[in-house]
């Protein structure tokens, strides 16, 4: 049983205690999904702006939740979120970062972590990962292929991670790898078929929130995750991302994801009736190894669970090259 089924166990049992208890006037918030950013840059480190300027483009531009992420800087989000009223929060965060190019980012901190040692890049990883689980934080492993810095190799013995990063709006990460080297999509799938729970986001690594938007420059607005609360709180987004219950995008929005025991479904939204050119969609599903299972057009688009794929996930994939990534579904023997 995945967690996601057991929680829903959980959660239908909690519901008919509270029936039975005659509480009925208690009524359950419905979840709903937020839109949120998990690295961006402010003048604290090396952005272009200062973080009331950054957290107001984000609020500006439809997003519900945003973690600034400077460099071994920790910035105090009492400090700019003052309205608990807008529907928006800033959540604590850092990018622990040495001088190997092992960049990390802690969600959901609330005090600086040092710059952490280490003579290898996995004993550098696990050394700021476990730095920001100490602070009930979410490890996040950012751009393995920045400088060409690591691959799974240097991650598969790692333990306790949460999240990697598969795509960004940055433009000097190399995520699509070369050939040789793999993307970090295709890191992600080497780290779930080795038994590694680790969910991919995408995200912005914004820097530069003034002046021209170009694709040279580390720009906000290009990637994002999506996740499914009940309400916007710390403690919501934290367990949505650690649980695996959103999707990553770098332009795609999906109306519904819905995995079970028996399959996994996605939901898009239907075509704006105003759109002349409306995209088109394929969905991939992907399991253990990287291997394709399935192709689909379908809206919603299934996929059946035979039970030897070891995960399930479904990327995707618009006709103008946008893309939203699901969570995989875990079929045992994923640790
Ligand atoms: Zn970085
Ligand atoms: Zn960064």
């Amino acid at each position: 049983m995945g967690k996601r089924s057991l929680l829903t166990v959980i959660l239908t049992a909690f519901g008919a205690v509270l029936a039975q208890m005659g509480a009925a006037q208690i009524v359950a918030t419905p979840p709903r999904w937020y839109k949120g950013n998990l690295h961006t840059h402010t003048i604290n480190s090396d952005g272009d702006s200062p973080p009331y300027d950054v957290l107001a483009w984000y609020k500006r531009n439809g997003y519900h939740f945003l973690v600034i992420t400077d460099h071994n800087t920790f910035t105090d989000p009492a400090l700019f979120d003052t309205n608990p009223n807008d529907n928006f929060l800033l959540v604590g965060g850092e990018e622990v970062t040495n001088a190997r190019t092992v960049h990390v980012n802690a969600v959901g901190i609330s005090r600086v972590i040092p710059r952490q040692n280490g003579s290898t890049v996995t004993e550098l990883l696990q050394a700021s990962i476990d730095a920001v689980r100490a602070q009930g934080g979410l490890p996040l492993i950012n751009h393995p292929n920045f400088g060409w810095a690591f691959t799974a190799t240097e991650m598969l013995p790692l333990k306790r991670t949460a999240l990697l990063e598969i795509a960004s709006g940055h433009p000097l990460v190399n995520h699509s790898g070369d050939g040789r080297i793999p993307s970090t999509e295709q890191m992600w799938d080497q780290l779930l078929s080795a038994g590694v729970r680790i969910y991919g986001v995408a995200v912005d690594d914004a820097h530069n929130v003034r002046e021209e938007f170009s694709r040279t420059r580390a720009n906000p607005g290009l990637g994002w995750v999506v996740v499914r609360a009940t309400g916007l709180t710390r403690e919501n987004i934290l367990a949505a991302l650690g649980g695996g219950d959103f999707y990553a995008s770098t332009g795609v929005t999906l109306k519904e994801i819905r995995p079970t025991s028996t399959s996994l479904e996605v939901e898009l939204p239907p075509a704006s009736p105003t759109t002349s050119s409306p995209p088109h969609f394929r969905v991939v599903f992907i399991g253990k190894d990287g291997r394709e299972l399935s192709v689909s057009n379908d809206n919603p688009a299934i996929y059946s669970f035979v039970g030897n794929e070891g995960y399930v996930r479904a990327r995707i994939e618009d006709s103008n090259g946008l893309r939203a990534w699901t969570q995989p579904v875990f079929l045992g023997g994923v640790r």
